[in-house]
């Protein structure tokens, strides 16, 4: 158990580790994509709006430096009129809100832009801003409209200022920086940024690949952990069977040979040298204890046989309910003579191809297995029919049962659900994987429905033919 947490967590952490490598390195190049596209639309623009320029003889703000003039000419007239603060500052905001909402919605610029973009195939979906740096009204003398704070110190337009305007748009890119349009009456400066609205996707695209590279990695890596870490689980359930079965195997041994040790001491003792009755019955007992070793050796090399080679059947046409009645009857007067069994059979007379032998191997595990595996007086049913070309046997008992996760694995070689607890039920974990290997060398199978505490039915499925 400690194992195998030391394992998952390594593997888990690994794969954590791996992730927070690709993610790092997917952020890296996500940013550096970012700033390329900046980059590269920067200079779009720019050749751009040379272009705009040369081919057509404008800037884009024509109408707005018409609308300018006109409006700034009675702005500045009626701003000498005034004299008193309040109104002075409240028509300078009046001022600088027409300048701010003329240069932004009247310039062409932005759409001069979008077709340029996409006459050379770029992305023409942008948001544009235009943030005023400076308004001021000439007559005889400048007034001061609006001045943004570190407009005066004329900087140019580096990168910090270019990205000045975060709270706007934080990924915006600077196409225009302080540019000055002036007429007769006033000078306007501005900054006209750009936000790509498809940015995301433009980058998405281009880092795509690395994206779809580092999944799959990421997906191989935790693929081939889960296949290593089942293929190493597997193996540890496989192993701890095997020193379950050296265990059990043992101890089966032990009981027949301890037996047949202490059955010879007392053969040799002269008190019963000189009693006939007991050699008789002591020879017996040994002659009993070999056949039961012999049993178990026999089983053993049976097991390695069934591994290298396919069941040799010997088959023949049988009456099946004829069989059923002297297998469970030969039980009853053996090990099952402490088990009430009852039987129900609807065969309508159907002769099956079987091999005896093994039919009765097959029957018999089930039927001890119900009998050793109840904590009360065993109460067997044993049901038979034939259906769709099927022929059906239940095994039904009232033993302690057996849970979900062990009804999984009971057919498999050497498994015990009892593990552990070998001293408790006696056994080998082989009896139902016989039943299981000779049900399928019939062409049939066996299947378990059980709940802990209620009991079980095992149902052998034979073809009827
Ligand atoms: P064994 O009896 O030697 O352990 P089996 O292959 O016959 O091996 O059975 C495998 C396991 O299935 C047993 O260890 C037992 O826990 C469980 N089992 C089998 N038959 C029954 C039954 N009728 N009732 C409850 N548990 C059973």
């Amino acid at each position: 158990m400690k194992n195998r947490n030391t394992v998952l967590i390594l593997g888990i952490t690994s794969i954590l580790i791996l992730i927070s490598v690709q993610v790092f390195i997917i952020t890296g190049v996500w940013k550096q994509k970012n700033e390329l596209f900046a980059i590269r639309y920067f200079f779009f623009s720019q050749e751009a709006i040379y272009n705009i320029r040369r081919e057509m003889s404008t800037d884009g703000f024509d109408t707005v430096r018409l609308l300018l003039d006109q409006y700034s000419e009675q702005a500045v007239k009626r701003l000498r009129t005034l004299s008193d603060k309040k109104e002075l500052a409240d028509s300078k905001k009046d001022i600088l809100d027409y300048f701010t909402k003329v240069v932004n919605q009247e310039q062409d610029l932005s759409e001069l832009l979008s077709k340029y973009f996409e006459s050379r195939g770029l992305d023409k979906n942008f948001k544009y801003k235009i943030i005023v740096n400076n308004v001021e009204l000439i007559d005889n003398d400048t007034i001061i409209i609006y001045q943004k704070e570190d407009f005066s110190t004329h900087k140019p337009p580096d990168r910090a200022r270019r990205n000045s305007p975060m709270d706007i748009y934080s990924s915006s890119i600077l196409v225009r920086g302080g540019t000055q349009l002036e007429g007769n009456n006033y000078r306007l400066n501005f900054d006209y940024f750009i936000d790509f609205s498809d940015k995301q996707k433009v980058i998405l695209k281009e880092t795509s690949a690395a994206l779809g590279w580092s999944t799959l990695s990421i997906l191989l890596v935790g693929i081939m952990f889960m296949i290593t870490y089942k293929n190493l689980m597997e193996e540890k359930r496989l192993s701890n069977l095997k020193t379950d079965f050296i265990n059990n195997m043992t101890h089966e041994l032990k009981t027949p040979l301890s037996t047949i040790t202490v059955a010879g001491k007392t053969l040799e003792m002269p008190q019963i040298r000189s009693d006939d009755a007991k050699i008789l019955e002591t020879a017996k007992l040994i002659g009993k204890q070999s056949i039961h070793l012999n049993q178990l050796i026999n089983m053993m090399l049976e097991i390695s046989m069934w591994e290298r080679t396919q069941f040799q059947l010997d088959k023949r046409t049988v009456d099946i309910e004829e069989i059923m009645n002297d297998v469970v009857d030969s039980f009853k007067s053996g090990g099952g003579n402490s088990a009430s069994i009852s039987q129900k059979y609807d065969f309508r007379g159907a002769k099956v191809d079987l091999d005896v032998v093994y039919f009765t191997t097959l029957l018999n595990n089930l039927l001890s297995n119900a009998v050793k595996y109840s904590d009360k007086q065993p109460v067997i049913d044993i049901e038979g029919f034939t259906q769709d070309n099927n022929l059906y046997i239940k095994v039904s008992d009232n033993g302690i049962g057996i849970n979900k996760i062990d009804q999984k694995h009971i057919f498999d070689k050497f498994y015990r659900a009892s593990t552990g607890n070998i001293h408790k039920f006696k056994g080998l974990g082989l009896g139902l994987y016989y039943v299981k290997k000779i049900a399928e060398a019939h062409g049939g199978d066996v299947s378990v429905n059980s709940k802990p505490g209620k009991g079980s039915i095992f149902t052998v499925t034979l073809p009827n033919n």
